[in-house]
């Protein structure tokens, strides 16, 4: 389990270097990485961590489902929007692991994005071997 402490209401937290040292845990040479967040206004993808394109990342999804637009969810915690946006995203990403490391590319990086904080946060991680 990995814990994160987010710190905005909306942040995009690059966790690339958790899920390694995750994975270099698990001593698995070869095989998958599971990671599985267990909220449901939360979402997880693998991007560039570009500090502008983390921006427009985040103007994307409150554009896209901004907040406060009627959702029928609010009735109950005004977080709709949040629980929407996590639609889109997913909740998991699975990662490639070779000689013992997670398989990435030039420009790839492990992105937790929080859509309703500041909250703790567990993501379950499962290595799977070959
Ligand atoms: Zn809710």
């Amino acid at each position: 389990m990995i814990e994160i402490d987010t710190r905005e209401r909306v942040e995009i937290i690059d966790i690339t270097s958790s899920i390694e040292e995750y994975v270099r845990k698990s001593s698995i040479e070869n095989g998958i990485c599971l990671v599985y967040t267990l909220h449901t206004t939360t979402g997880l993808t693998v991007n560039e961590a570009e500090r502008g394109l983390i921006k427009d990342m985040c103007r994307l999804m409150s554009s896209l489902i901004p907040e406060g637009a009627g959702y029928l969810h609010d009735r109950i915690d005004s977080n709709a929007h949040a629980h929407l946006q996590a639609l889109l995203l997913g909740n998991s990403v699975t990662i490639p692991v070779d000689a013992g490391r997670p398989i990435l590319g030039t420009w790839q990086r492990i992105l937790f994005i929080e859509l309703d904080g500041p909250r703790r946060r567990r993501l379950y991680c499962r290595t799977i071997s070959e």
